[in-house]
């Protein structure tokens, strides 16, 4: 089973995506956090994506689809994979489809976290991040048990650069004007679309209803 976990900055990817890696005993495979981890350990790519992450721009689809093809290439990602941030554009859709056929695997299933701007700039600011585990917190929704520190590892909680509103704007605008056109391009057969405005375990149950069908498809 290939899954792409697909939809705004702040719908729930992240969270959704890890759900049904557990579940299918496959790996979960964030961009994102790629991304991230490359700025943190100021490699030669971590200085090239550092700049882009910050202002909330997409990284370039040639750097993007080097490091993801990387990845999938990976002997863990032969029985499947979940990919949360990927693809982001439709070159790099078509990027992934050829990458997927070289290799001999399954054409993805899109799994869409629909989420309105207004109710993701109202979480995104909200949102913290250990500093150690990646762990993800809300102070709405899911805090976490002491203030500013992490329930798993004790770290310290962070606002990511890219949690900032004006950023978030600037991440909505740039989904909407590139994101936005990879679901047409996939179309209504292969997305299935769950409202991601309900509660994690809601979101949770209508995700499992779609991956299921989706495995059984
Ligand atoms: P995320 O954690 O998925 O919200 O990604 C954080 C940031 O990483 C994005 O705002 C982009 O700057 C960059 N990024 C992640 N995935 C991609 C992608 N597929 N293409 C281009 N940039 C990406």
């Amino acid at each position: 089973m290939i899954y792409l976990v697909f939809g705004p900055p702040g719908c729930g990817k992240g969270t959704q995506a890890a759900h049904l890696a557990e579940r299918f005993h496959i790996p979960a495979i964030s961009t994102g956090e790629m991304f991230r981890a490359e700025c943190k350990a100021g490699t030669d790519l971590g200085k090239i994506v550092c700049a882009a992450l910050t202002k909330g721009e997409l990284v370039s689809d040639e750097v993007t689809n080097q490091i993801v093809a990387r990845r999938l290439t990976q002997p863990d990602c032969r029985q499947g994979f979940v990919l949360d941030g990927y693809p982001r554009t439709v070159p790099q859709a078509r990027q992934l489809e050829s990458l997927l056929r070289r290799e001999g695997l399954m054409d993805p299933r899109v799994i869409y976290l629909d989420v309105p701007d207004e109710a993701l700039v109202q979480r995104l600011t909200s949102r913290r991040q250990c500093s150690e585990c990646g762990h993800i917190y809300n102070l709405h929704f899911q805090p976490p048990v002491r203030p500013g520190i992490c329930d798993v590892d004790g770290g310290t909680l962070m606002v990511r650069a890219d949690d900032q509103e004006s950023v978030i704007r600037q991440r909505l605008r740039s989904y909407h004007e590139l994101t936005g056109p990879v679901l047409n391009w996939y179309g209504p057969g292969v997305v299935h679309r769950v409202d991601g405005t309900r509660s994690v375990h809601d979101v949770t149950d209508a995700v499992d209803v779609e991956a299921m069908d989706c495995s059984t498809a």
